[in-house]
Formats: structure tokens, sequence, C-alpha cells
């Protein structure tokens, strides 16, 4: 009896766990992408995020039927269309990869609830890391909450177990592959109007994945300094592509550390690789803490009392829209608003200031980035606003808290990156760019909605109910 292949965060026809093993098990092999109707709901009809999974199911379409097979796409509730799906192709299981997600994790249960009635298994295998769930712990067995000793643990680990980043090859099996065309719906059959990619500087696909590696690799030596600058290109932009699984992330392991091993990769690739280690680590503590969904890492943080009320919502509109008054901040603000991405220094900057300026909650700037982040990933994003917060695991002491002026006079000293996205201070000297209040000012430009010395105040008098445990 036959297979089905359900594509969800890993859109590529090769180094693929689920689609390898469906071909190893049995023939014919169909491929299923669904366009969950729960997911979908709610999203704007030009989402970046929708266009590019779907000009990347075209090319993986495009890539199965090259391979001899072919790739169905439907619309609606993946719970009861893979169910549906399973009985009108009359296979026997249906292969996927994990998702770590609680609402991923439900819906994979209910799922495979509703094809047992049916005779029918799925059956799901660890694709979207390198290490899951319980497969990295502390020498007690326990899952760890601090980073550096788990990026050890994980190192020792992959020393033990180097076939981690074995790929799972599809090429040598492409036979078992079920024949036929593909049917994809075009994004209006899905109520989506599709958005201009290209303006916002994406290749979707395995084709844009692999060219920006390719781009990338030359500068990973240089990752360690270039990385914190967000007007120079020292970052991957791999995030999207990892996230929709366009790129396999053992191809990109196993490729740093070649290239270390020969001496090729620089500190950079070192520093490199502990990001792809943070993906993992923050992918594991939202499996063992699903909690941080709604709430703190660290329950004694729920006390804190953010502000709320109108004065609260301006000043949370003006975040959101960049008018704060505080050029970094703004100007990262419109990379997000224009773009769909921001720079992880500058992530790290209005997560701050939204917690520690504003007093503002961090479950809004989250939901507000899972809003607009083209490489939305609850689990980094979830992550790095606890961080921020001081809420979360391995997280920034809450008596540390950045300065949005002198950020932006180390990490944007000649102020380039201002300069782009707040087209309004494009005049201003390197001097007087950073905060332009004390040069005096500028006309149409919002002076700073917050004093941060006082803003600085009220956040440690509003953390002091921490203090004791903090
Ligand atoms: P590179 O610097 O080239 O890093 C390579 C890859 O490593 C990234 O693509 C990403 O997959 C991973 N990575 C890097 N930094 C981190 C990190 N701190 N935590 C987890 N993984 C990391 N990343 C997301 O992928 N999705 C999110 O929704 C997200 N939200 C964030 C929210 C906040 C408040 C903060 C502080 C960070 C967030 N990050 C998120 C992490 C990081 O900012 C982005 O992964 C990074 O900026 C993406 O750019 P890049 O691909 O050029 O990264």
């Amino acid at each position: 009896p036959g297979a089905l292949v359900w594509f969800r965060r890993d859109l590529r026809s090769f180094d693929h766990a689920a689609l390898h093993h469906a071909l190893l098990a049995g023939t014919p092999v169909y491929c299923a992408f669904i366009f969950d109707s729960p997911i979908l709901e709610g999203l704007p009809r030009d989402d970046r995020r929708v266009a590019f999974i779907h000009a990347s199911l075209g090319e993986l379409a495009a890539e199965l039927e090259a391979l001899g097979g072919h790739l169905l796409v439907r619309h609606g509730d993946a719970r009861a269309e893979i169910p549906a799906l399973a009985a009108e192709l009359g296979v026997a299981t249906v292969y996927a990869n994990e998702d770590y997600d609680p609402a991923a994790i439900a819906r994979d249960e209910a799922v495979a609830e509703t094809l047992a009635v049916a005779g029918c298994a799925l059956k799901l295998f660890k694709d979207h890391v390198i290490f899951a769930r319980s497969e990295v712990l502390s020498q007690a067995g326990k899952p760890l909450g601090v980073f550096t000793p788990y990026k050890n643990a994980w190192k020792k680990r992959l020393e033990a177990q180097p076939d981690a980043l074995a790929p799972w090859p599809v090429d040598p099996h492409a036979a078992a592959l079920a024949p036929g065309r593909s049917q994809l719906p075009s994004l209006q059959e899905i109520g989506f109007d599709g958005a201009d990619l290209a303006a916002a500087g994406i290749t979707p696909g395995m084709r844009g994945g692999a060219a920006l590696f390719d781009a990338f690799l030359p500068s990973l030596g240089d990752y360690g300094t270039g990385r914190d600058y967000p007007a120079r290109d020292g970052t991957s932009r791999l995030s999207l592509h990892l996230r929709f699984g366009t790129v396999s992330i053992r191809h990109l392991v196993r490729t740093v550390l070649q290239l270390s091993a020969r001496g090729q990769a620089g500190e950079g690739g070192a520093t490199w690789l502990s990001e792809l280690v943070w993906r993992d680590f923050y992918q594991m503590i939202l499996y063992h803490h699903p909690h941080v969904v709604h709430a703190s890492f660290k329950p004694v943080y729920d006390k804190v009392d953010w502000e709320t009320g109108p004065a609260a919502e301006e000043l949370f509109a003006a975040w959101c829209e960049g008018r704060t008054g505080y050029p970094l901040v703004d100007a990262a603000m419109a990379q997000l608003n224009t773009t769909g991405f921001m720079h992880n220094r500058l992530r790290m900057v209005t997560a701050s200031f939204l917690c520690k300026d504003l007093g503002i909650d961090w479950r809004r700037g989250e939901a507000y980035f899972a809003l607009k982040l083209n490489d939305y990933e609850l689990a980094s994003n979830n992550g790095g606003w606890q961080w921020a917060a001081s809420s979360g695991c391995d997280a920034q002491p809450f008596f540390r808290i950045f300065n949005p002026v002198t950020q932006s006079e180390r990490f944007d000293q000649e102020g380039d990156f201002i300069r782009q996205f707040v087209p309004r201070l494009a005049r201003l000297s390197a001097k007087a760019i950073h905060a332009p209040w004390l040069h005096g000012g500028v006309d149409g430009y919002p002076a700073p909605i917050v004093d941060h010395a006082e803003a600085r105040q009220r956040t440690l008098e509003r953390y002091e109910v921490v203090k004791a445990r903090g």
C-alpha cells in the first residue's frame, strides 16, 4: 500500500527525512501540502509568508515532477483534509516531519487519531533541527535552561553521533514516487493577493535559499564582527528559508563544520554555528515548557505590572509605527514594516525599548513581530522577547537596560542605517543623527516619547517585584 508525504515547514525535494522514509517504505508515494485554513485566517491578503510558501510550492511541484512524482496542494483545515486525502489515495501511512509548536503538536495528534480510525498511521520524523526534545540534556538527565551548557552538551552529542548531520537522500529512491500532474491553486483561490517578494529582496524556494547561502559563505569568517551592524550585509538572511525548510539545517551545519575543519571558516564560523544552536535551543525550550507561549518562562516575572490604558496604547502605536523619536528604534520598525525583516541587533534594541522604556508587556511586541516578520518562528520569537524582557531562560538581567542612543552610536556609527529607513533624518550629520533633539530637532520628526533616564528608573521600580528572586 502506498504512502502520503505531508509537507509543512520543509518545502524541499532533497535531504528530507519524511520523504526519504516514505520512499523506502513503499510505493506509490504521493506528496501533498495543505494551506491550513486555521493558520491562514486573520492574515492580511498581501501576507509575504503566504506568497513565499506559494512560490516555493511551485518550485517544489516542478522538482517533484522532474523526479517522476507530483504535488497535490489543497486548502482547508488540515485536520480534515489529510485524512480525506489519505482515504482518497488509499494509502496506509502518512509521513511528515515533526513540528514542536504546541498548536502543531495538537493538530498532529488530532490528525493521527482520525487516521487511526481508518486504519492509517501518521509517522513523524525529526528534520527541522539537529537535536530535538530530550536529545540534549544536562549530565543529570534534565532539560537545560541556560544556553552555554546546552551548546556544550549539543556539541558533545554531535561528536558522539556525527550521523545526526547525514542527509536523508531522495533522488536514489525517487522511482517510488507516484506519477501525476501537480495541482496548485492560485493565491487568489485561497484568498490572497500575493506580495512583491522581489521588492523585499526575497527569492523564494530552494533556489533562493541556496543562492543566499552561497553568497554568505565568503564572508562567514567576518560574521563575528559583521553581524552586529545593521547597515552592513553581515548576516546570512537565511531565517526565512530555515523557517520553511527551503534549506536543510543539516547541510548548513555540515558545510560550516567542513570549512572549519579546513581552517576556512575563521572565528565567524564558530559564532554562526552558535546561532544555529540557539535555534535548536529555543525549539527545545518550547517543547519542554509550552507555558512560555502565554506566560513568562520564570513565573515570578508574571508579577511585573505593565502599563495599560489610553496613554500606553498611544505609546504602543508610536512604537509599532516607528514614531518614538529615537532614530534607531524608528528605523528598525520601518525596516520591519516595509520589508518584513529586522536585523537581530535591532530586534534586541526595539524589544528592550518596548518593555523597558515604554513599560509595555512583551507579549504585545511579540504578537506584533509575529504578524510582521517574514521569518516568524514561535520558538525563536518568544525566546527573543522573553530574553529582552528578562523573563526568559538565560535572559538579559532586568537591571541591564539598553540605551537606545548609545546602541545607535555603537552599531550605526555613521547613521547609514537610520538614513536608509528614516529619510527625514537623511541630512543629519553622524553626530546629530542618533539624538536629533539635542541638536535642534528636525521638522516633522517627533521628539522622544519618553525620557530614557526617567523610563529606566521606572523600569527598575517595576521589576522590584522580581528582585528577591530575579
Ligand atoms: P544569521 O545571523 O545569519 O543567523 C543564522 C540563523 O541562526 C538564523 O537564520 C536563525 O535561524 C538562527 N538564529 C540566529 N540568531 C538566533 C537567535 N537569537 N535565536 C534563534 N535562532 C537564531 N529568529 C527567527 O528565525 N524567527 C523569529 O521570529 C525571531 N524573532 C526574534 C525576536 C527577537 C525579539 C529577537 C531578539 C530575536 C529573534 N529572532 C528570530 C532571532 C534572530 O534575530 C534572527 O534569527 C536573525 O536576525 C535572522 O537573520 P539571519 O538569518 O540573517 O541570521
